[in-house]
């Protein structure tokens, strides 16, 4: 939430940058991220500080993708294949309901993994791993990824990128030069319930409905997918995001479960038949729609 350890960190942050990166923050956006940090509407909203700095992130970082988890097999991330999944560091969302709290910061420092040490356990298991995951995080705010996903591909991997839909450029690019296979794009809420479903003040509908835009076209396989919260979501607000996604190839309702990592304590999922309701009310503008990872 809005509190002063947040804002101290924030400072820290801008005060550790190479002073390049801090002029060009300062010519160019920094004055527009205080404005909005520093307003009553903002700090109302009980938003990290942190997802101010999508401003500042707009750029990308520089260097490596930041690789902060690798999880060697799955044979769930990504539909008909036995793949891995690698976590990127930092996101510029902050959802209440995120699981991957730690990966959130956005820092200019190397991750756990180096991509050598990526690319080494890749090259040894492409006899069994056939998918590549790359999830976050948020894996776009990663200048670099689109190096890195050159790399992967050369081993002849097929590669799933999660997003969360606000680097539409970054998307198509990568789209644009076959470097990803598939999409899956986290569809948050309703537009209305945005903020407050992503933590974020600061308008990112525009680039969102972009990339929701860009996916409907079918240039990519793709998924959107909802994690339905109690706190955050209702038949009205999965009503609007069925109008809102019509036609979409494969829609998906997650189920949330609370855990110790959740980024807001106290928030509560829907039963399985409450989920069930909520996607009869979806069909009609969403015959795609499924829910997804129900008991
Ligand atoms: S759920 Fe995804 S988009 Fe939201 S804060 Fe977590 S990593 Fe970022």
């Amino acid at each position: 939430m809005g509190t002063g350890r947040d804002w101290d960190s924030f400072f820290d942050f801008l005060c550790n940058l190479n002073p390049a990166v801090k002029n060009a923050i300062i010519n160019n956006s920094l004055a527009v991220c205080c404005k909005v940090a520093a307003s009553k509407k903002y700090k109302a909203t009980g938003c990290r500080i942190h997802s101010v700095s999508y401003f500042i992130t707009q750029g990308g970082q520089k260097g490596m993708v930041r690789i902060e988890g690798l999880q060697k097999l799955t044979l769930l991330d990504y539909p008909e294949r036995v793949a891995c999944t690698v976590f990127t560091g930092g996101c510029n969302f902050c959802c209440p309901f995120c699981h991957n709290g730690d990966l959130l910061p956005i820092k200019d420092t190397v991750g756990q993994w180096s991509e050598a040490q990526l690319l080494e356990f890749l090259h040894k298991r492409r006899s069994i791993l056939d998918g590549v995951c790359i999830t976050g995080g948020e894996p776009l705010l990663q200048k670099e990824l689109p190096v890195l996903l050159r790399q992967i591909k050369t081993l002849g991997y097929q590669i799933k990128l999660d997003t969360n839909g606000s680097f539409p450029d970054r998307l198509e690019q990568l789209v644009a030069e076959g470097l990803v296979d598939y999409v899956a794009m986290d569809i948050k809420n309703s537009l209305e319930r945005y903020p407050e479903t992503t933590g974020c003040m600061v308008s990112v509908l525009g680039p969102v409905k972009r990339s929701v835009d860009f996916l409907l076209q079918g240039k990519v396989p793709y998924e959107f997918r909802t994690t339905v919260v109690w706190e955050l979501h209702d038949g009205q607000s999965m009503l609007a995001i069925s109008q809102w996604i019509s036609g979409a190839q494969r829609y998906f309702l997650q189920g949330f479960a609370d855990s110790e990592h959740v980024v807001r304590k106290g928030l509560h999922g829907y039963t399985a038949a409450e989920l069930e309701q909520l996607r009869q009310c979806m069909l009609p503008l969403l015959p795609t729609a499924k829910l997804r990872g129900i008991a």
